[in-house]
């Protein structure tokens, strides 16, 4: 007899603090028991008891072509048959490097890394190194991985300095991280007015993606632009979450903002760990064996997620193929709408391209404390319906959600379908 999800997660809390590798998957903020998965196949999910899920998490974002794509299976096994790392460089990474840049003319030089968090991490030192500053500003409720400089707590005042948010982030660690709230241009300019020729790099996620989904309003990125240029602190998209996925040419594309570092990660390893971080060719020089800026990494641009990469945005790329899975997310976007019309529930939805976002609460939130008027027990009842009839949001009301071109017309139904009953179940 298989073992459930339940006896699983017993097990897995005896060898794994809380039975996890990163905590949203443990439910803590959902209560029950997380599915445990055996396979994934297209839009859809399989859990030890056989029970199939509808798939909106995707991994947190990689999978833009379902589960067990076959391109990208081919191109992992392929290379894997001819060695998994070498330690040496390789034609593969120029090739993923090139596709990257091809959409993201910004990216003149990159390197790659292993995750989303080394990306930022390496970004940061860069920053400093390279503009001989200190500080960073950020913003309440971005996430930019568990880099222990940017986990600071969401701070209340304007000017506060970044309190760690984290045991084991020391102050020190976070003494040089200042905070303003997501789409205040006024309080960057007040902090770069308190903070004159300090800032090193002002970090953003161009669309928010871990507060839930929160765009930017009008003017907010170029205003950032703006600011950066006139106090010589560089730019940098955290485009972890939000590269190849609200558009082809990434948030900056969208919004036509040049970034003078970009960050990247999810997608563009098509499933497998991989981060990027780039941008200007004369800011990239300063790293080493080209400058004095030391960083490194013995999987860095392995093959096997070259090559799932590369599977990866090769078919994404294909003449209309982003744009059908838009079209299906949209239509998705309406049955939520339409759903929570019908019960009488207050929601918003947005999308930019094949990421979104929900809230419950009537207007769209613009930044962390508005985020956080959401109704976080009625998001909770709804995912336990949800999740009971086999479709899987992400156990947190401040996740964003995700589609891929494996997700149909007729996966979109059924989800509008279970939809329209947990609303029902709510009135
Ligand atoms: N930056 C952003 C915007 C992210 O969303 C994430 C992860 O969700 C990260 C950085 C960290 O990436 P990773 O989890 O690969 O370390």
């Amino acid at each position: 007899m298989n073992k459930t999800s339940s006896e699983l997660f017993q097990q897995a809390k005896h060898i794994f603090p809380g039975g996890v590798n990163s905590p949203v998957r443990s439910f803590r903020s959902v209560g029950g028991v997380p599915p445990f998965i055996e396979r994934g196949q297209g839009a859809w999910i399989y859990d030890v008891e056989k029970k199939a899920y509808i798939d909106y998490v995707l991994s947190y974002g990689p999978l833009i072509l379902g589960h067990a794509h076959h391109a990208v299976v081919d191109a992992i096994v392929r290379t894997a048959q001819r060695g998994t790392s070498f330690g040496m460089p390789t034609p593969l990474a120029i090739q993923l490097a090139e596709l990257i840049r091809s959409k993201l003319p910004s990216v003149e030089m990159l390197r790659f890394v292993n995750s989303g968090t080394e990306a930022v991490m390496s970004a940061i030192r860069l920053a400093r190194a390279a503009t001989g500053k200190t500080k960073v500003i950020k913003f309440e409720g971005c996430y930019h991985g568990h880099v222990d400089s940017l986990l600071v707590q969401a701070g209340s005042g304007v000017a506060t300095l970044g309190l760690p948010d984290s045991p084991g982030v020391t102050s020190g660690t976070t003494a040089d991280t200042l905070t303003a709230p997501y789409n205040d241009l006024d309080a960057v300019a007040r902090l770069l007015d308190v903070h004159r020729h300090e800032v090193a790099a002002i970090i953003v996620e161009p669309v928010a993606g871990n507060m839930n989904f929160v765009p930017p309003i009008d003017g907010f990125l170029s205003g950032l632009r703006q600011q950066c240029d006139r106090s010589g602190a560089l730019l940098i998209f955290d485009e972890v979450m939000t590269g190849f996925r609200v558009d082809l040419n990434g948030a900056q594309g969208l919004f036509g903002i040049n970034p003078d570092l970009t960050t990247l990660g999810k997608v563009i390893g098509g499933g497998l760990p991989v981060g990027a971080f780039g941008g200007r060719a004369d800011i990239m020089r300063h790293l080493a064996p080209l400058g004095k800026t030391y960083q490194a990494g013995t999987l860095s641009a392995n093959p096997l997620a070259m090559a799932a990469g590369i599977a990866t945005l090769q078919q994404l790329f294909q003449d209309g193929y982003f744009a059908d899975i838009v079209k299906v997310g949209m239509k998705l976007d309406e049955g939520w709408r339409g759903a929570a019309a019908s019960a009488g529930i207050p929601i918003t939805v947005s999308r930019m391209g094949t990421m979104s976002g929900i809230h419950f609460q009537k207007d769209q939130p613009r930044n962390w404390t508005e985020v956080n008027r959401g109704d976080v027990d009625l998001f909770t009842r709804v995912f336990h319906s949800l999740l009971n009839q086999g479709i899987f949001l992400a156990p947190s009301s401040f996740e964003a959600s995700f589609i891929s071109s494996a997700h149909s017309e007729s996966e979109i139904q059924q989800t509008i379908e279970a939809v329209t009953s947990a609303f029902a179940a709510q009135t």
